[in-house]
């Protein structure tokens, strides 16, 4: 079933505290945790609990967790005190995904180049 635990998924053992990770804000629906090899002074990622391969189709099988992913970016950031920030969702491989479960990266706590690299 669409959103189940996958096995060979390192987001999803992150979830279920099989693998450390510096978490920062969890709620019902969602973990934030530090990027492992930061690209900003803040960088977190922000995942929803259950499993979807990226941010499109988490939106289209549960939008409400997509609202919830966007919302505790914000949190993040005002966790952080980032008056400015980036939310990216690196789509397919040619956009650089390497993690198969639907992430938001919040970067923020330098200057942020438009348009991005
Ligand atoms: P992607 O490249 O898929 O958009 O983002 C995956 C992110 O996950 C990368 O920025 C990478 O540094 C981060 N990452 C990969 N493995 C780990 C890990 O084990 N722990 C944490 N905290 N971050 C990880
Ligand atoms: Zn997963």
């Amino acid at each position: 079933m669409a959103g189940e635990p996958q096995e060979d998924c390192l987001f999803c053992k992150i979830v279920a505290k099989h693998v450390p990770a510096t978490i920062v804000r969890e709620t019902d629906t969602t973990v934030a945790f530090r990027d492992i090899n930061p690209q900003a002074p803040t960088h977190v990622l922000v995942i929803p609990k259950v499993h979807h391969a990226d941010a499109a189709r988490l939106a289209a099988a549960e939008p409400e967790i997509a609202a919830d992913v966007l919302r505790e970016a914000q949190a993040v950031a005002d966790a952080e005190e980032l008056d400015s920030y980036r939310i990216v969702f690196n789509t397919g491989s040619g956009a650089g995904q390497t993690v198969w479960h639907a992430h938001a990266h919040v970067l923020g706590g330098r200057g942020l180049q438009w348009p991005p690299g």
